[in-house]
């Protein structure tokens, strides 16, 4: 039942890092919210501050196997994002990705809800366009490490723009460039994490490669921002949008300014790469500043200030 606006929203992946962020903005605005996850890396305590909230419910359940519920909108974020943890059990990921797009399309599909797909700038690969805009194809390598994810967010995206096409189902696709913020696993793996946890331990900063492939950062606030504007936007603007930072550094800079916040005494020690490590990412915003009339708006000092604080508390 739905009353005004207020809308009962699902959340695949609610309990992750994002997930939790968004599933805190959707019940500040008034929203009923469905959190679904299996906990493989999210947590219960990412949540925990909202098991109170009346308005919210938790759900285990793996995307992979079929959900009935009654609902109005679903964000579907289900899906490891750091290497990681997606290459621990690549077959899964690309079930979670593939099989969770189908299930949660179906259930847009009987449901007739608005449906969002978290993808992903691993789309474009390692891309020989840089910046990257949404046209561009990419390079991906489909029987690598990292294929199990990017191939598995292509296919999903596939499924989005076929049932869209095929059943008129009003769809919205993001591709999200790397985000970070405080409720990132500290084990997490990826690099923003990986760099504070080590600088304030005093352990040795891990720099993978010559440290100099580039990433672009974009605080969690000013990704949630994006998402939810990319819900309630016309009908019409479906995308694929690119949401990111534009700002690009090289890991090394990124080390720099994680070890002057942290006052750390660490020091940096070179790893070998992982294959297929993207050389550089930069996202083209374009679309976003002109049909979202959205721009991130944190600093990586501001944003990165807020993640260290979160991960001393811990
Ligand atoms: P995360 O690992 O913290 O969150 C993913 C969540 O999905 C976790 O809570 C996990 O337990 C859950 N999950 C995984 N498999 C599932 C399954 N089969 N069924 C139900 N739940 C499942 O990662 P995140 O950074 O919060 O990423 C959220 C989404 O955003 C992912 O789809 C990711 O691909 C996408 N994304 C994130 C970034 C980023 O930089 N954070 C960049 C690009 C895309
Ligand atoms: N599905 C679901 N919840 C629903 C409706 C469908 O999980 O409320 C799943 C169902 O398992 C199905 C998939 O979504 O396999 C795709 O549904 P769709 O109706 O598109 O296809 P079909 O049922 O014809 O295979
Ligand atoms: N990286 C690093 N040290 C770490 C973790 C990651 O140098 O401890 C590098 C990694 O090789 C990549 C970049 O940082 O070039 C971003 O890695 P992450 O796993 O965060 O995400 P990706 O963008 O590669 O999916």
């Amino acid at each position: 039942m739905r009353y005004g606006n207020r809308k009962k929203i699902l959340v695949t992946g609610g309990a992750g890092f994002l997930g939790s962020h968004l599933c805190e903005r959707l019940l500040e605005q008034g929203n009923e919210v469905l959190c679904v996850d299996n906990f493989f890396t999210g947590t219960r305590r990412n949540v925990a501050h909202l098991l109170d909230h009346q308005d919210f419910e938790l759900l285990r359940h793996d995307v992979t196997f079929p959900l009935y519920v009654e609902i109005d909108e679903i964000y579907n974020l289900a899906c490891p994002a750091s290497p990681v943890h997606y290459q621990f059990d690549p077959v899964q990921t690309t079930k979670t990705s593939v099989l969770g797009a189908i299930n949660m399309l179906g259930l847009a599909k009987r449901t007739k809800s608005r449906i969002l797909q978290a993808s992903t700038s691993e789309v474009y690969g390692d891309p020989e366009i840089h910046p990257q805009p949404e046209n561009y194809w990419g390079r991906v390598n489909p029987i690598g490490y990292r294929s199990c994810y990017d191939e598995g967010k292509r296919c999903a995206e596939t499924l989005f723009f076929d049932y869209f096409r095929q059943h008129k189902l009003p769809i919205k696709v993001v591709r999200i460039f790397n985000t970070y913020g405080p409720k990132m696993h500290p084990n997490d793996g990826r690099v923003v994490s990986n760099l504070i946890m080590q600088a304030l331990r005093g352990a040795d900063i891990t720099l993978y490669g010559d440290g100099l492939q580039t990433r672009s950062f974009c605080y969690v606030d000013d990704l949630v921002d994006a998402i939810i504007r990319m819900m309630n936007a016309p009908e019409t603007v479906v995308g694929p949008i690119n949401i990111g930072n534009p700002e690009e550094f090289t890991i090394r800079q990124l080390a720099e300014a994680v070890i002057k916040i942290t006052n750390s005494k660490s020091k940096v020690v070179f790893k070998p790469l992982p294959p297929d490590d993207p050389r550089q990412r930069k996202p083209d915003i374009s679309n976003a500043v002109h049909l979202l009339d959205w721009k991130p708006s944190t600093s990586l000092a501001d944003g990165l200030k807020k993640t260290v604080e979160y991960f001393s508390a811990l």
